[in-house]
């Protein structure tokens, strides 16, 4: 397994479809797995298989990539998904931001770690810690209240985290 920390970020376009296409026939001549390490969601969408969202240094949530960006469950992830640019100029929409800073690691708030920046808090969330279990549909999550609806609604391939650029095969894990 080969563990790729961030292997297209701050890399032009052109060569960033490059370097996933060499990472790609590495997979099929090789065989291998990756552990794909990135920000760009249009990215993890294209080369990941499944998705772990991390927060404060934990998984939050994890499942099929597609289903994870379609229909995310954790707050975070969905705010994540939301407050990424929509390649497409006929979709222009206000992105919705996610408030407040980032706590220490060092001295993470009390319960959910993601309880004050999170508008569907509820009293628990400041107690006790969510932990990540199973949910239907082949994933995990770790959130007391899970949307029951997207922060946006998935907007199909021109969402946020498509890949324009890019075929549509997927590998991997991110
Ligand atoms: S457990 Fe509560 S605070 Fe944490 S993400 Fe879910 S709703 Fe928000």
């Amino acid at each position: 397994m080969i563990v790729a920390d961030e292997p297209v970020s701050a890399l032009d376009v052109s060569v960033q479809a490059q370097v996933l296409r060499l990472l790609e026939s590495l997979l099929d001549r090789r065989g291998l797995s990756f552990l794909f390490v990135s920000h760009d969601l249009g990215v993890i969408r294209h080369f990941c298989d499944r998705l772990a969202v991390m927060y404060l240094g934990r998984i939050i949530e994890e499942g099929p990539t597609a289903r994870v960006l379609d229909q995310p469950m954790h707050p975070y992830t969905g705010l994540l998904r939301d407050s990424s640019p929509v390649p497409d100029p006929k979709m222009r929409l206000a992105l919705p931001r996610i408030v407040g800073e980032i706590p220490s690691p060092a001295a993470p708030p009390t319960g959910c770690h993601f309880h004050p920046r999170c508008s569907w808090a509820e009293p628990t969330c400041r107690k006790e810690a969510p932990a990540l279990i199973d949910v239907p549909g082949n994933r995990l999550l770790a959130c007391s209240h899970p949307l029951k609806e997207p922060v946006r609604p998935a907007l199909g391939d021109a969402a946020a985290g498509s890949s324009q650029v890019y075929p549509t095969t997927t590998r991997g894990i991110v």
